[in-house]
């Protein structure tokens, strides 16, 4: 049985997303205490839950995966502790709904891993938010997805068939996963290459057209970007209300989605500039993996490595939330992260331990 402290480092719902992936890929239950306790609200979430309880489903072969709670009753909102235990996971058609706008696609984050080592391909379909605060939206993991594959063929495709937005939710995403016969490939990310295309995208639906023009009308102030490098993007109104804005630069070896989201009493300018702050960072620095995608490629990374296969990247910045989601793969799988400062940056490793 392994032990994990959820207040650890971060102290957030990632603990429980990679433990409840890395338990279902390697067959070895644990348990989870201090589950989120370095957040607000404590404990589970809604969208905690939809990922227990997709964990669960994917895990249903011969003896199916079970979570229970301190205490042995089930694990329910608020839950602080628990003990899951794996079944074989088998993939197939599976649908999960966060039941808020919860975002559906941190749900793909725990079930995908180990549906990409199951035998059989998986069809999901996924229901939430699909664009919000604090996770990947659609629109970065479809971006990025390449990157989790290396060289090796594309292991998942994802189709968006209404976005969802905090707080209304109601988004949906169809996700088809193919484990690729060869095992996964290595990662190497080191250099950027060329810019190739950077364009900005305002994405609205049911809030005036005006929030999309004039947040778009400061990106091209601040950046000097031409006008067919900006995209209003009205979506259906029953959509929404939702405003997202996003920038997606592309070079010749990484893309980096960069967002930000509209909310109520928080200016259109507010947002852009959010947004402006985290390009030119980018755009000022040589490294080519994100802040974010670099705690999302731990996961295909150490996997990658358990097959004997080294893995790097450099990194702009590692957050505590990368280092955490490293101790925590250190738990479940024999691999070792050396994250060195490297070039205003970090050199991520993996290798098997
Ligand atoms: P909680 O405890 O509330 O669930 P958490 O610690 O799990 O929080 P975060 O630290 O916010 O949540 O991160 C969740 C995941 O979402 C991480 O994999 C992180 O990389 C990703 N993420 C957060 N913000 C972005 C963003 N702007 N773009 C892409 N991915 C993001």
């Amino acid at each position: 049985m392994i032990e994990i402290d959820g207040s650890q480092g971060e102290g957030g719902g990632q603990i429980l997303r990679t433990a409840l992936a890395l338990s279902l890929v390697t067959q070895q239950p644990f348990t989870l205490a201090n589950i989120r306790a370095k957040r607000s609200k404590p404990g589970l979430m809604r969208q905690h839950l939809a990922c227990v309880q997709a964990a669960v489903a994917v895990g249903g072969g011969e003896t199916q995966s079970h979570a229970i709670a301190q205490g042995g009753g089930p694990v329910g909102l608020g839950s602080s502790h628990l003990v899951f235990q794996p079944g074989p996971v088998q993939g197939g058609d599976f649908t999960f709904a966060v039941g808020s706008a919860g975002s559906c696609m941190l749900v793909l984050q725990t079930v995908l891993w180990p549906l990409v080592m199951a035998a059989q391909p998986s069809n999901l379909v996924l229901q939430g938010g699909t664009h919000n605060p604090m996770a990947p939206s659609f629109s970065f993991l479809q971006h990025v997805a390449p990157f989790f594959v290396g060289q090796g063929s594309a292991f998942f495709s994802m189709t968006l068939q209404r976005h969802g937005f905090y707080p209304a939710g109601g988004g949906e995403v169809h996700v088809r996963v193919q484990p690729p016969s060869d095992g996964l490939a290595a990662v190497e990310l080191m250099e950027r290459g060329d810019l190739i295309e950077a364009r900005a995208e305002a994405l609205h639906a049911g809030i005036p057209r005006s929030v999309a023009e004039r947040e778009l009308g400061v990106l091209q102030r601040a950046l000097g970007w031409r006008d067919d490098q900006l995209h209003d993007r009205g979506l259906r109104s029953n959509e929404g209300p939702g405003n997202a804005l996003q920038v997606i630069l592309r070079y010749q070896h990484i893309t980096e989605v960069v967002t930000a989201y509209g909310e109520k009493g928080v200016g259109a300018e507010e947002v852009a500039r959010k947004v402006l702050t985290e390009v030119k960072d980018y755009m000022a620095h040589q490294a080519p993996v994100g802040e974010h995608l670099a705690d999302q490629l731990m996961i295909p990374a150490a996997l990658a490595a358990l097959q004997g296969k080294t893995c790097q990247y450099w990194a702009t910045t590692l957050s505590e939330h990368s280092r955490t989601n490293a101790r925590v793969i250190e738990a479940f799988l024999p691999v070792t992260f050396d994250m060195a400062p490297w070039k205003e940056g970090y050199l991520v490793r993996t290798s098997k331990a």
